[in-house]
């Protein structure tokens, strides 16, 4: 039999405010232990929490760029469970009314758009975190608990199982992260956990509409890992029922270092937590007076982005695509083009020589030895024909960790392109006298024998002749 994976996502995006959801306390990161608490997120009792409005700001503002309704009338509940690193023994989060509800963002994976349906978005406060002497807690001799991270700010992006590989799952991400990075409610740093997704896996029949039984993974915080953990999960459950067993209802727990993923425990369904409505929070009322003032504050969102890249400047649906894929990089390319330089050149180089340079050093744009003013200077080099795009390889690579003009580095290294026919002519004789074979080939018919000459001239000049202008004389004289 063949089966389908049915995939389904709860994203846990943890919001820029300043201070905490329902206190005072700061949010900042990597302060020393229980530095940033107060009675209210130590959960003492007979104190009283207040609603910090930036939150519900944001908690609307995701809702409006995933195509969400807004719930007018919102309110928070108790979610009961018993962890050390929840001090209350309940984490305030929504229900049943949460504030945003049936959105949908859109993907693209190899070309094919698809779109995925949002369940709900909703607002909730973050646990603390258990701090091992040792690596794991079975090799710790004790663990202290910080409760630095205690109400901390969230929301909880729940889509629809709408997902079914492992590469879906990933744009589907992506695309989350893209839109809290544009409206700017979250830094989506996901290696401190900004941004951590929880992913129901399960698997049916080709063909089939009844969904199988699923097993969850927690608290996935990079993309190679969900990618890993997704494609691990299925090939499990396919071996499972292949052998005629049975998925169980679990939630499983997935290791990196071995590339597995573990049980950890029976699943709790939601009656288990006993949800109630918090009688310490008014309900969150919203007017439609307010709701339209947080959608004109709304930026141009990666979608709108996109077809505006394509639409001004002819960039290709990929291209347009991979630039608009984070904030940082359509700033980036804006600011390039703004220099004055060519929109495609712009395009070729941010995801060539630009995106590999990144890769290798592990570096975000924003934090790129070679600024847009400085790509865009270079690439009117190439426009103005002062060097070609080939030499312009060379200066890009000096610039990344050279802080002169592009300008000034194409001068101090010589590498102005030759446009000065008399110059290239010298060259272009010398080569045809010193390479008759490839001369004679041209002349009895093999057209395709100029290119060896043409590279004979290129590498004379050291790379530096004007290519087309080679390329005609050559054409020229051999008649
Ligand atoms: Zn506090």
């Amino acid at each position: 039999m063949k089966y389908e994976a049915v995939i389904g996502l709860e994203i846990h995006c943890e919001l820029k405010t300043k201070t905490k959801i329902f206190c005072g306390c700061a949010t900042e990161f990597g302060a020393d232990q229980n530095t940033h608490v107060c009675p209210v997120c130590l959960g003492m009792p007979g104190v009283l929490p207040t609603v910090n409005q930036r939150v519900v700001e944001f908690g609307i503002k995701a809702g409006l760029a995933t195509n969400c309704e807004i719930n007018k009338y919102s309110k928070f509940d108790r979610k009961n469970y018993y962890y050390p690193d929840l001090p209350k023994n309940w984490q305030t989060s929504q229900y049943d009314l949460p504030i945003a509800e049936h959105g949908w963002v859109d993907i693209d994976v190899e070309g094919e758009k698809k779109r995925i349906r949002l369940t709900r978005i909703h607002m909730e406060e973050d646990a603390g975190k258990l701090v091992h002497s040792g690596t794991t807690i079975k090799d710790s001799a004790s663990s202290n608990v910080d409760y630095n991270r205690t109400g901390v700010p969230l929301l909880e992006i729940v889509s629809e199982p709408d997902m079914s590989s492992a590469e879906e799952a990933r744009a589907y991400m992506e695309k989350i992260k893209a839109i809290m990075e544009y409206i700017d409610v979250s830094n989506c740093r996901m290696e401190e956990g900004n941004l951590r997704a929880d992913i129901n896996v399960s698997l049916r029949p080709v063909g089939t509409k009844e969904l199988g039984t699923r097993t969850e993974m927690k608290n996935i915080n990079s993309f190679k890992n969900l990618e890993d953990a997704i494609n691990y999960e299925i090939e499990r459950q396919t071996e499972v029922l292949e052998d005629g067993g049975h998925i169980v209802q679990e939630t499983r727990t997935y290791d990196p270092a071995r590339g597995i993923t573990l049980s950890m425990r029976s699943k709790e369904n939601a009656h288990d937590y006993r949800y109630m409505p918090e009688p310490d929070l008014p309900p969150i009322v919203t007017s439609e007076e307010t709701i339209e003032k947080y959608r004109s504050e709304l930026p141009e969102l990666p979608d709108a982005r996109r077809a505006r890249l394509e639409k001004d400047f002819g960039l290709s649906d990929y291209d347009a695509g991979i630039i608009t894929s984070s904030r940082a990089m359509a700033e980036y390319f804006d600011a390039v083009v703004a220099t004055g330089a060519d929109a495609k050149l712009a395009a070729n180089w941010m995801m060539g020589d630009l995106a590999k340079n990144l890769n290798e050093e592990g570096l975000d744009i924003s934090k790129s030895p070679v600024d847009a003013q400085r790509l865009g200077e270079m690439i009117q080099l190439i426009m103005k024909d002062t060097i070609s795009g080939k030499i312009a390889k060379k200066v890009f690579k000096e610039m990344w960790t050279n802080t002169d003009s592009p300008e000034k580095i194409v001068k101090d290294k010589g590498l102005v392109q030759i446009t000065d026919t008399k110059a290239i002519e010298g060259i272009v004789d010398e080569v045809i006298a010193n390479n008759q074979k490839a001369v004679d080939d041209y002349k009895g018919g093999n057209k395709k024998a100029i290119g060896a000459l043409v590279g004979q001239v290129m590498k004379a000049s050291k790379g530096k002749a004007n290519p087309q202008m080679v390329n005609k004389l050559l054409a020229e004289k051999l008649g």
